[in-house]
């Protein structure tokens, strides 16, 4: 819950629930995508790098390599000792029962792993997936995070999710009869989205008994056909100050007890085309904080003041 940040940040929530910095260590476990594959697309979603979102996508390093390399860099850089094995790069779901199964069991063999986060698309999932991962809850904190973007179908038509706002609702339903955290992936500034319909999302989503949301802003990754659009003058990304606002009036509709599992993408330098100042995090957040200040404000406040005048 909300304590010293004006918002409930994820360091906050694990910090809560071990007692000690957790790293969330992200890998690619080898899976692939219906977006991509041909299934229902091969053209992807228009921003859609996996080299820009994870450290390892496209390596060729198995997934128990990955994970010690990782861990063993933040003990000896930032002395963490606890980790969350986050399945990050393409759809984390698609694959078959046994497959799955053994890609998520490689992380049993490292004692410091106290969490299994896996991210995918709602309709990589069904009741037979659900029923494995939710016995890794056993041992683990379990989340899924569902790659949502916006509530609007015709925004998600635009960027070529191939998923309605519908089937994400179907996935989320089944998912929390499962008991398995969600986290919600949201993007904001896409392509034609107006200033209302983001507000619209933080509203739609602050009904659901959702866990966390994990904020994007809408980036250009080279080698995409958003990049392309960017370069022929077709989009306008959002400005810092603009981007600060909006996350602040977001952050104000959705419930206290959301953990933000990120509030600022980041992209590797390389890959990034625009816009140039999204790197600059600790800035960003700072700049996000004074703005709460200026405002008297806070995550959830604008849920409290509602319901006492109502
Ligand atoms: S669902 Fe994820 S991996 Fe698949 S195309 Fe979209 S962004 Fe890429």
């Amino acid at each position: 819950m909300l304590k010293e940040k004006p918002f409930y940040s994820f360091n906050t929530y694990l910090k809560e629930k071990f007692g000690e910095r957790v790293h969330r260590i992200s890998i690619d476990a080898g899976f692939n995508c219906p977006n991509i594959d041909g299934t229902l697309s091969s053209q992807g979603c228009i921003y859609c790098n996996n080299k820009g979102f994870a450290k390892y996508a496209g390596s060729s390093k198995a997934i128990k390599e990955q994970l010690k390399e990782s861990m063993a860099f933040y003990r000896r850089r930032m002395g963490i000792n606890k980790f969350i094995a986050y399945f990050q790069a393409f759809s984390n779901t698609y694959a078959d029962i046994q497959t799955l199964k053994e890609r998520y069991d490689s992380i049993k063999e490292f004692p410091d792993i106290v969490g299994l986060f896996i991210s995918t698309r709602p309709d990589c999932i069904d009741k037979e997936k659900l029923s494995l991962i939710a016995q890794y809850a056993k041992d683990y904190l379990v989340w899924i995070e569902y790659g949502l973007q916006t509530t609007h179908n015709r925004i998600l038509k635009q960027i070529n999710r191939s998923h309605t706002y519908e089937d994400f609702l179907m996935a989320y339903e089944l998912t929390r009869k499962f008991n398995i955290n969600i986290g919600v992936h949201v993007i904001l500034g896409l392509p034609s989205q107006e200033h209302k319909e983001i507000l619209k999302d933080a509203q739609q989503l602050a009904r659901l008994d959702i866990q966390g949301i994990k904020f994007h802003i809408l980036h250009i990754l080279k080698n995409t056909f958003l990049e392309a659009l960017y370069k022929d003058d077709k989009i306008q990304l959002l400005a810092k100050d603009e981007y600060v606002k909006i996350i602040c009036d977001f952050l104000e509709r959705i419930p206290e007890s959301f953990v933000i599992l990120r509030l600022i993408s980041s992209a590797p330098q390389d890959y990034l085309a625009a816009p140039n100042w999204m790197n600059k995090k600790t800035a960003l957040i700072e700049e996000i904080e004074q703005e709460f200040k200026k405002r008297g404000a806070h995550q959830g406040c604008f849920i409290k003041k509602s319901s006492l005048t109502s």
